[in-house]
């Protein structure tokens, strides 16, 4: 098989060709059609994250992130075999041949948390792609079928980012279901901010009023049905949103998460209202703190999304026929390209290296 491995943060990856392994356990062995190069993909390549007020970045290296790793956390594969240990119950609809999304985000497996379904909570992290090898390959083995989740004719190429991003929006958007009756602000019209506008429609949402600084992507969210936009960079940004929103705005879901946006986001918060922080672009947290309790505002954080949820948002997007977000296949040998191509801002919709 061969993959592409990050062997040293922020160098080229490394080809690497080794056998291609036979599943042993409850393991499956998947032939990879399509893995998609996501953002977070660059913060391991890069070994870490930006924590603002000067402080030492927040390292990979130290959260146990070893090398060499295959990257690639948003991945579809043919099934090829599977484990000896696999019962017929583990399999549920699955056989050789069917076209599975790869669950990625998966925990230790024993504690309470990961027998809870929150794998993506766990404290002792195992997530494919990011602690153990992933899609940036042409083999994959993924360590239970019950991770691999029936794609039952959904495209592989557009199908693969909602393994990540995709689940990642759905997982937001749950957690301030209850204040779909009224606009939602969204930080953030990149492929993540286009993707929560169509599921928020499908979940049966009144709608968003997307911010973003770039115009071009603001057209872009306005084409999406966004119920209106604004220019976070304005002066007059706050006011705009509370016109706009044309009553109290009671959830904001910040895909970008910088200090600029957690700012905006909060200050346009009614009293109890919820700011929901997904982005992880970097900095320190700009708020007063005595506004948190005199507005009573909560601030929850967002990380990706559970098995349950995945599974949710497939059968969402079967159902409601939500239109794929754009890609652009590139063939597995470009993943330096890709991920360079991503680093400078220079792709149009996300890249999906296509072994
Ligand atoms: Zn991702
Ligand atoms: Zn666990």
């Amino acid at each position: 098989m061969k993959s592409f491995q990050v062997v040293e943060f922020n160098a080229p990856l490394k080809e690497v060709d080794q056998p291609t392994p036979q599943p042993s356990g409850t393991q499956v062995l998947i032939k990879v059609k399509a893995a998609g190069v996501c953002h977070s993909d660059l913060h391991i390549w890069e070994g870490g994250y930006d924590l603002g007020h000067g402080r030492k970045p927040l390292s990979l290296k130290d959260r146990g992130v070893s090398l060499p790793r295959t990257m690639g956390h948003e991945t579809v594969g043919e099934i090829v075999a599977f484990g000896p240990d696999v019962k017929a119950g583990d399999k549920a609809d699955l056989k050789a041949g069917d076209v599975a999304l790869v669950y990625p985000w998966l925990g230790c497996g024993k504690c309470e948390t990961c027998l809870a379904g929150e794998e993506n909570m766990c404290l002792k992290p195992n997530a494919l792609g990011v602690y153990c090898d992933g899609g940036y390959a042409d083999y994959m083995t993924v360590p239970h079928p019950r991770y691999l989740l029936n794609l039952k004719g959904l495209d592989p190429v557009t199908a693969a980012p909602y393994a990540c991003s995709g689940v990642t929006t759905y997982s937001a958007l749950k957690k301030v279901e209850a204040d779909f009756n009224t606009p939602i602000v969204i930080f953030g019209a990149g492929g993540l901010g286009l993707m929560a506008l169509s599921l928020l429609k499908a979940m049966g949402g009144k709608g968003a009023i997307v911010v973003d600084i770039d115009a071009r992507k603001r057209e872009a969210a306005e084409k999406a049905g966004a119920l209106a936009t604004v220019d976070g960079k304005a002066p007059d940004a706050l006011e705009q949103l509370a016109k706009k929103a044309g009553g109290p705005i009671r959830a904001v879901i910040d895909l970008v998460g910088n200090a600029a946006t957690t700012q905006l986001g909060f200050d346009c918060l009614t009293k109890g209202g919820k700011l929901v922080i997904v982005g992880l672009f970097g900095g320190g947290a700009p708020w007063a703190l005595p506004l948190i309790p005199i507005k009573a505002i909560t601030i929850q954080g967002s990380y990706v999304g559970n098995l349950r949820e995945t599974q949710e948002l497939l059968d969402l997007v079967r159902t409601k026929k939500i239109a794929p977000i754009p890609v652009t296949p590139m063939p597995l040998a470009k993943a330096n390209e890709a991920l360079v191509d991503l680093q400078k801002g220079r792709l149009v919709g996300r890249a999906v290296l296509t072994p």
